[in-house]
């Protein structure tokens, strides 16, 4: 039988660690400080935020939210980057994505100081991670790494497969497993054959964004199965692929008219020897990382 990787119990014992972290830097009097951004009404950001700002208040961070309006120009938020980027209580400064079409999005991240980049979306810090001196890594990426860790699954010296290749999972993924030793691939959307590597993995994460994607047949017996993915499936004929005759699933899929599901098929769980459920796993732990990387960034920030 599987084992199931439980995000709730590492997030907690992350978030435990942190306000250990808060407490000490408040003896020097330190309180480490979050801002985050959040332009217009996406309704799913507000929820993100609030549960941003919500945990960085039980853990004793100073934090606020800021809310400019939708139709705030490029230069209004540059503007507001610096002045973030200049306040001595703020140590991490986050923009919540996506941003209106008007925004350049890229432009803005890259003003924020990457010594206050917490979500470690910077150049800057993208390119410590590479040269092996994570400084802020990316918060999902960062707790895998976390998961597999506090799990005891060892890391070093295992084929590890990445399937996903984007900024802000699947690289930053590949080159923090790579740095635990790993012998790392990449896969993409033009990997020949994607079941063939993804059956030699001793670890296998997922972070594609396609509902189900990893079947069973593609995932080595016993592996360990990290799902990133996140998707809501709205259709009957999609719950009916994955979750036909499980009850709890059905019961919240009558309710809401929605589930979530990873990227990684149900089924394909079973084959593993352990791995991460969707929803309760990985996405639990990305908070968590984000207050750890606001208290390292308060630490690094007064050379501590
Ligand atoms: P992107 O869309 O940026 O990247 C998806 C990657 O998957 C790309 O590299 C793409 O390849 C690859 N891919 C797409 N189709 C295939 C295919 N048929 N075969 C092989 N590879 C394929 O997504 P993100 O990295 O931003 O997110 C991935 C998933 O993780 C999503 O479900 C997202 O919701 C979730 N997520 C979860 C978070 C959490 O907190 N748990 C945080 C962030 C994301 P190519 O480069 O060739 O196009």
């Amino acid at each position: 039988m599987a084992k199931v990787l439980d995000g709730a119990s590492i997030a907690a014992a992350i978030k435990a660690d942190v306000a250990e972290g808060v407490k000490r830097l408040g003896e020097r009097g330190v309180r480490p400080g979050l801002v985050v951004v959040q332009v217009g009404h996406v309704p799913a950001s507000e929820i993100y935020v609030r549960n941003k700002v919500q945990a960085s208040e039980e853990l004793g961070l100073y934090s606020a939210r800021i809310t400019p309006p939708e139709t705030v120009t490029t230069e209004e938020l540059m503007d507001l980057i610096a002045a973030l980027n200049a306040r001595e209580d703020v140590d991490g400064i986050l923009v919540q994505l996506p941003l209106p079409k008007q925004v350049d999005a890229k432009v803005l991240l890259d003003a924020i100081d990457p010594a206050k980049d917490v979500d470690g979306f910077h150049p800057v810090n993208a390119g410590l991670l590479q040269a092996g001196r994570p400084a802020l890594a990316p918060c999902t990426p960062a707790g895998v790494i976390e998961i597999l860790k506090r799990s005891g699954i060892p890391i070093a010296g295992a084929n590890a497969v990445v399937v996903g290749r984007s900024d802000i999972v699947g690289k930053p993924a590949a080159m923090l497993l790579l740095h635990e030793n790993a012998t790392v691939t990449i896969c993409h959307s033009k990997t020949r054959d994607l079941g063939a590597v993804t059956r030699e993995a001793d670890i296998l994460v997922a972070a594609i964004g396609r509902p189900g994607f990893i079947t069973p047949e593609m995932v080595k017996p016993g592996a360990t199965v990290i799902d990133v993915g996140i998707n809501r499936i709205t259709s009957r004929e999609e719950f009916d692929r994955f979750f036909k005759g499980n009850e709890k699933r059905e019961a919240a899929f009558e309710k809401r008219g929605a589930v979530i599901v990873g990227d990684v098929h149900p089924a394909a769980f079973e084959v593993s020897g352990a791995y991460t459920p969707v929803p309760g796993g990985v996405g639990l732990l990305t908070i968590a990382m984000l207050m750890s990387n606001t208290v390292r960034a308060a630490k690094m920030r007064r050379g501590l």
